[in-house]
């Protein structure tokens, strides 16, 4: 509990303020507005514009209860330039009484016309007397609970901003050079605005938060994200890794020995790993790019660098299907340099796995591929120089840590490579990645056409299935990939069993295939190579075949229910074809009535094949919080600033950290402990 939980309010409201997430005087101060009321000034009646919340006041110059057409109270308001009415459709007997004819009242809501003329429903209403004074700033709206009014809200801030004890919790953090440079308002003078805003603020600007108090608040909270990213950041730099400089041996072999050259974009991103590797504290770097951009051979590549200065390297996948293509893959490019490179997997047969294991504990093993096995008790590394996290999204923090810890060298932290399935946003890798070093892979090799995208009612199923034959009837191969159901993976396997036999009566003459994530891993992986091997032309699949999979020739997909489906899940699908000669069509099968979401999410992957753009319109649609996948859990999100408004801000933000750690470490300390006090503990790994 922070310092300042001492008691600011009854135990009674304060259990209610926690409901709100409030726990200190500092969290009261932060519980911003939702928007303001213009109490300031009052409008005459017969002026008051309509459709706009605006006050008038008058005098109640009649008052009734009408029982039909339903139960209501009535009153008649006169302020010499008009007359108007207003009506209360829940009311208590008391409120007849207070309302009574001579009475005056301020009233505070929208004017409008209803069947006898200008009224108000349900308005704000207080008995004043004449000549009371107006509001001399606006009335702010809080977000509230049940039983928590917002008069309540309004002075217990005003408590807090009135205690002259409390002149901490307003300071100012940041110093002149940065104030100035960003042209930011001060933290004291934006906190009092916000709260009690004079009446000529531009309304727009504190409902749009632009206003330069906001900017303020939205600056110091990016601020505090990027401070504690940084500081881990270089914390973690601080430990000792072993240097692994390139040495061009293995590496030069295998890229002689490939089938293609690296495009720019994979060579770039391979000097900033290999110049990272060459240093010898560990590196924290987030490989990014496209589906299908070729992240693997860099992997590899990265991985030939460290074993060549003889340390160890662990590549861990977060599905068995893709942990296996990992093996495959790498294996056959290591094997012929004479690398030993072993598979490790939850199920492996008891005997198998001991003698990987000791080969790992040996240090025979120079580069082994598995899934979550790879982090477990039994495992011990000889020399562990490099993880590789393939699907970083997947694993926690604690899981990551977990796998870097498992070399014997208790003081060595090995090198971590993570790489994303998907892109991330550029707003998105900027805030929340800050804490990792980013190298994108910003083309797709040559020679790939974009996928052809269809967007098909499920009431023309058949007529699919006709097509699909056609194609294989060609020497096509093709994916159906069942339904998604989130709720139940018995419904789920069940739904790719039936679908597999219906089209198999269907389509008697082709080959076709079930694979699910069920299957005992050596049927999995013979499917995989007889669809490889083009012996399977229609492979059933359910979203095990998401990540990854990579068969060159499949160039058809048929995505049933793709409505169910997320954005960046329909990315990944769809890149498993148009990798080979045969341009890609993809076929996504929906189901009507379609939601509103979903029927966005399907015109956008319809419209865009470029992984960073559909990533981008998905941040704007879910939000950071569903992006960030496991990574999410213990790291604070943004609660003011917006990624996609505030670019401009996350940029300054970041520039400003770096100063402010170089030349203000006591000021960054301070307002780190103002804004992440309780939320500091997601120590990354
Ligand atoms: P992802 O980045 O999605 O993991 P992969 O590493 O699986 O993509 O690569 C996709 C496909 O592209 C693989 O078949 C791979 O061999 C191939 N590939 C990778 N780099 C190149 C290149 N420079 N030129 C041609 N093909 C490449
Ligand atoms: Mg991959």
């Amino acid at each position: 509990m922070s310092s300042s939980t001492t008691a600011f309010a009854s135990e009674a409201v304060q259990q209610k303020l926690s409901r709100l997430d409030i726990n200190s005087e500092h969290d009261l101060l932060l519980h911003l507005p939702l928007r303001y009321e213009d109490e300031t000034h009052l409008y005459p009646i017969n002026d008051a514009p309509e459709g706009k919340t605006v006050q008038v006041e008058g005098l109640i110059i009649h008052s009734e209860v009408l029982a039909r057409p339903r139960q209501q109270l009535v009153l008649q308001v006169e302020d010499g330039s008009g007359i108007f009415f207003i009506r209360f459709l829940h009311f208590y007997g008391s409120q007849i009484k207070r309302y009574a004819v001579g009475k005056r009242v301020r009233l505070l809501g929208e004017m409008r016309q209803g069947f006898f003329g200008a009224e108000m429903v349900h308005p704000k209403c207080k008995v004043v007397t004449e000549n009371d004074a107006l509001a001399n700033t606006l009335t702010p709206v809080y977000p509230t609970t049940a039983g928590l009014s917002q008069t309540m809200i309004i002075k217990l801030i005003g408590k807090v901003l009135n205690n002259i004890e409390n002149k901490s919790l307003l300071s100012e953090t940041l110093p002149d050079s940065i104030l100035d440079k960003y042209q930011l308002a001060g933290f004291k003078a934006s906190i009092v605005f916000l709260h009690q805003p004079s009446p000529d603020a531009s309304a727009v600007s504190l409902l749009a938060r632009t206003h330069p108090a906001w900017r303020r608040i939205k600056f110091d909270e990016l601020l505090a994200q990027q401070l504690s990213m940084r500081l881990h950041y270089r914390l973690r730099h601080k430990r000792n890794a072993p240097a692994q400089p390139a040495k061009n041996k293995l590496t030069q072999a295998l890229l002689a020995a490939l089938s293609f050259q690296l495009t720019s974009a994979q060579k770039k991103t391979l000097t900033e790993i290999s110049h990272d590797l060459a240093l010898h504290h560990p590196m924290q770097r987030l490989l990014q790019g496209d589906v299908g951009c070729g992240k693997t051979i860099v992997a590899a590549l990265a991985a030939l660098q460290a074993i060549e200065n003889d340390c160890q390297v662990a590549m861990m996948a977060p599905t068995e299907i893709l942990a296996e293509q990992n093996y495959q893959k790498l294996s056959a490019w290591l094997t012929p340099l004479n690398i030993t490179v072993v598979w490790l997997s939850g199920s492996q047969k008891k005997k198998q796995k001991n003698e990987v294991l000791a080969d790992i504990a040996s240090g025979h093993a120079m580069l082994s591929i598995g899934t979550h096995a790879l982090f477990q008790d039994q495992v011990e590394f000889d020399r562990l120089g490099l993880a590789i996290i393939d699907e970083q999204h997947r694993f926690g923090v604690h899981q990551r840590l977990a796998l870097c810890s498992k070399s014997k060298q208790a003081d060595i932290v090995p090198h971590q490579l993570m790489m994303s399935a998907t892109p991330i946003p550029r707003t998105l890798s900027m805030s929340y990645y800050a804490d990792l070093d980013v190298s994108i892979i910003d083309k797709l090799p040559p020679g790939r056409s974009p996928v052809i995208t269809k967007l098909i009612a499920d009431s023309r199923r058949n007529e699919i299935i006709m097509r699909i034959h056609d194609a294989c009837q060609t020497g096509k191969q093709a994916y159906w990939v069942c339904p998604l159901i989130e709720e139940s993976e018995t419904l789920q396997l069940k739904t790719a069993q039936e679908t597999y036999e219906t089209l198999s009566q269907a389509l008697a003459n082709l080959n076709i295939g079930l694979i699910h994530g069920k299957l005992p891993t050596a049927e999995k992986s013979a499917l995989m190579l007889a669809f490889k091997q083009g012996e399977i032309q229609l492979l059933v699949a359910t979203t095990v075949i998401e990540v990854g999979v990579d068969v060159p020739n499949a160039s058809l997909m048929v995505i049933e229910h793709a409505e169910r489906m997320g954005l960046s899940q329909l990315h990944q699908l769809r890149g498993r074809i148009g990798r080979g000669a045969e341009t890609g069509v993809c076929i996504l099968m929906y189901q009507e009535p379609l939601s509103k979401i979903a029927r966005k999410r399907l015109k956008i992957i319809f419209k865009h094949t470029d992984g960073f753009e559909i990533a981008r319109q998905d941040l704007n649609l879910r939000g950071p919080g569903e992006f960030l996948g496991v990574r999410q859990s213990g790291v604070p999100l943004l609660r003011f600033a917006d990624l996609e408004k505030d670019h401009d801000l996350i940029e300054a933000a970041q520039t400003a950290a770096e100063e402010m750690l170089t030349h203000y470490p006591q000021m960054a300390q301070q307002h780190l402990k103002r804004w992440l006090e309780e939320k500091n503990e997601y120590l990354r790994v």
